[in-house]
């Protein structure tokens, strides 16, 4: 999941031709809107109904080999499941602040307006960071049928937000020290006065690690 903030890549580069889909698929997900029934209905294996928007092929040749080298994953893997990618609306990122919430290999974002935005060649960050969710969910153990993968994914996501990075504290605590540093310690000079919940986002380790990712992928783009 993450935040469309400061998600503009650099305008000036070329966009490749046929890296945003001809014609923009917005489909509805049949989960349930907000980020507690929509992941409770992905972990009782409900399913999306229609299909989604899918990754155009150019999309996944640009984004294969970053992602591949930055999730451990083959290209070969890293392709496949960029081709089983699809985009929809609302699901688990409706009513949440969050403007992409990705669950599989499905990523939702709020609106038909976010959908436009996150296929747009400036926001290819945006869209390399929800596919970096994609390859975490891909490093599950191949062996489990597509529920049980989602459990894993999510029951990581979860378990993050307590345990950190080599059994350090994890997002909960670390986005607290945050916030209260860029907001009330008076020795902090340069406050950016985040908001709680974007500090306990950006200091998600799976969320630090889906960003390393996206932003390496914009800035070799
Ligand atoms: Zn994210």
């Amino acid at each position: 999941m993450c935040n469309l903030r400061s998600f503009v890549a650099d305008p000036s580069v070329r966009v490749p031709a046929g890296w945003t889909p001809a014609e923009l698929k917005g489909v509805p997900s049949a989960r349930r809107p907000g980020m507690l029934a929509a992941s409770f209905d992905a972990i009782k294996g409900k399913a999306e109904r229609d299909d989604g928007q899918k990754l155009t092929p150019v999309q996944i040749d640009q984004m294969a080999p970053i992602l591949a080298s930055s999730f451990g994953l083959t290209e070969e893997k890293t392709r496949a499941h960029l081709a089983e990618v699809e985009l929809f609306l609302g699901g688990p990122a409706a009513n949440t602040p969050w403007n992409a919430v990705t669950i599989g290999h499905d990523i939702y974002v709020r609106s038909t307006d976010e959908l436009k935005a996150i296929e747009e060649w400036n926001y290819r960050r945006w869209l390399s960071h929800e596919c970096g969710h994609v390859m975490q969910y891909a490093r599950t153990p191949a062996g489990l049928d597509e529920t049980h993968r989602v459990r894993r994914y999510l029951g990581a996501y979860v378990g993050h937000l307590v345990v950190g990075a080599s059994c350090g504290p994890g997002a909960l605590a670390t986005g607290l020290c945050c916030w209260l540093h860029q907001n009330f310690n008076p020795f902090n000079y340069s406050k950016t006065h985040v908001t709680l919940q974007d500090a306990i986002h950006d200091t998600h380790v799976m969320e630090v690690e889906a960003e390393r990712a996206a932003r390496a992928f914009a800035m070799g783009t």
